[in-house]
């Protein structure tokens, strides 16, 4: 039951409350892994034995410890001398997003695509992030969808259709006609938006509290564009709303200006932060604002221009990402150094890259951050930004039994997650190619 139907319990003494099931009942199963990573102690059990009672981790040991606790009838699962490794959680996702690349992509995709069908493609975008092995998402705003994330959100939950464990920011806020989509002919005034746009601290407060009302886990907020946007306090009227209803608060913030606007007013994280300084690590760090670095998206571009005919604007963007992947570099190791903390997010919003969000774990490990701590990112890391810590982001017992397997060694090797060979849901298989 979620929080909204308990009130609703408490205070009109209606009681909804099902008797819950007894564990005597639930299905046992008993996960044999040649290898298992222990991501809090950053070191491999070897032979390990993973005792799974309904959707829960109820033991994790050596695997002779583990097979002597587990009821007679307990079902199990062999995965070989493949590598298992907690579910992964990408911290920026937009996944209600198919937008078409080039320039004219966003508008198109408002203009051309109705709320149902956004929702079957984020439908479709669920089903193969949780195949590549992302069993739970932080989604940063749907991009013009309305509330469909909140809508499949719940169809995962209700098991209606399948994908990661989500939470959803729905709407975003942004500053009028400081968000896509941009160059609309003024006439088209009911236009749709990527994001609900406000002007002055009570607009944000009301935003707010329309989007929690509708559904939202979190909130995100646009600090800035090319330039800084909401100031300090209407950011920090966001902050205390979303606060006060126990939901975190998302800043995308490239420049130094906006970054600095939105750890000012108490945001929870700084999504990208491609060219943040120095001071605004240092202030971060200080108030332990999470650092969310989006790289792999901008190595695609990269990518995708080469690929290009010769052309001026060819050689500008790519003058212009080189200098950004230098910066968001440079940010990286100083935010290491500093000890900010920091959670994986791959930022796809287009078809070619939906899915592929393990791409994040390569594109961070060469701007220098160590294997295990890309993996941290991406577990440990990020569960504790969502708030989840109890929940996911390790294997442990009393967690959901979420995680994955690879062949090869993610810690000598960070690309074999790429090749997701088996994936656990809350101790449903839903996806297995191992060869066993
Ligand atoms: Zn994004």
């Amino acid at each position: 039951m979620n929080a909204r139907a308990l009130a609703v319990a408490l205070f009109l003494g209606f009681c909804p409350l099902r008797s819950a099931p007894q564990t005597s009942t639930l299905p046992s199963i008993l996960v044999k892994a040649g290898k298992l990573l222990d991501v809090r102690k950053g070191a491999y059990v070897e032979n390990a034995g993973v005792w799974i009672a309904g959707q829960r981790i109820k033991e994790v040991g050596h695997f002779p410890e583990v097979q002597a606790h587990v009821p007679k009838n307990t079902k199990v699962i062999e995965l070989g001398r493949a590598t298992v490794l907690p579910g992964l959680i990408d911290c920026h996702t937009h996944l209600m997003a198919r937008i078409p690349e080039g320039p004219d992509g966003y508008t198109l995709n408002l203009a051309t695509k109705s709320q149902a069908f956004r929702a079957l493609e984020g439908a479709y975008n669920a089903r193969i992030t949780l195949e590549a092995g992302f069993t739970s998402v932080r989604d940063v705003e749907n991009e013009g969808a309305g509330y469909a994330d909140v809508a499949l959100r719940d169809a995962i939950e209700q098991a209606l259709a399948e994908g990661p464990r989500m939470q959803v920011a729905t709407r975003a806020i942004a500053a009028v006609g400081q968000y896509n989509p941009f160059g609309i002919s003024p006439d088209l005034s009911d236009f749709p938006t990527g994001a609900q746009m406000v002007s002055g601290q009570e607009e944000a407060r009301r935003a707010v509290r329309e989007q929690i009302g509708h559904g939202a886990d979190l909130i995100k907020v646009y600090a800035d564009w090319l330039h800084p946007t909401l100031t300090v306090d209407e950011i920090r009227v966001v902050v205390e709303e979303a606060h006060k209803l126990g939901r975190k608060v998302a800043a995308h913030a490239s420049t130094p200006e906006g970054v600095r606007n939105a750890v000012t007013a108490g945001v929870d994280s700084i999504e990208h932060g491609h060219r943040v300084d120095q001071q605004d690590l240092e202030l971060m760090k200080a108030k332990g604002t999470f650092l969310v670095p989006t790289v792999g998206g901008i190595d695609a571009s990269v990518e995708r221009y080469s690929k290009e005919p010769e052309t001026e604007r060819r050689k500008e963007m790519q003058t212009y990402l080189g200098e950004l992947l230098q910066s968001i570099q440079q940010a990286i190791q100083e935010a290491m150094r500093l000890g900010v903390k920091m959670a994986l997010g791959y930022d796809a919003g287009s078809p070619e890259r939906q899915g592929k969000n393990a791409d994040e774990f390569v594109a961070l490990t060469k701007r220098g951050m160590p294997p295990l701590e890309a993996i941290r990112a991406a577990t440990l890391n990020a569960a504790e930004l969502m708030n989840w810590q109890d929940r996911v982001g390790s294997i442990e017992a009393g967690k959901y039994a979420d995680f994955i397997a690879v062949e090869g060694d993610p810690l000598s090797d960070i690309a074999v997650l790429r090749q997701v060979e088996f994936v656990m849901k809350g101790g449903t298989v839903v996806k297995d190619i191992l060869p066993h």
